[in-house]
């Protein structure tokens, strides 16, 4: 993924993934997602900017469309 500046104030981000303090990585789970079973999709990566705090983070858009079309 090719770098881009901080969409809030432009300044260089920082590349990093998220983590929580255990072993398992953040995941993310859709308002759509109203079955039983919410499955998690991982959140494989995420920048965060050293100059505002400004983090975004990117999932597998493969898996996601996986979890919203499984029922
Ligand atoms: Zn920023």
């Amino acid at each position: 993924m090719e770098a881009a500046p901080c969409p809030k104030c432009k300044a260089p981000m920082d590349e990093g993934r998220m983590s929580w303090t255990g072993n398992n990585s953040a995941g993310y789970v859709s308002n759509k997602q109203t079955g039983m079973l919410r499955v998690v999709t991982k959140i494989s990566q995420a920048r965060a900017c050293p100059n505002c705090g400004f983090v975004e983070m990117y999932l597998d858009p493969n898996e996601l469309k996986l979890r919203l079309s499984g029922k």
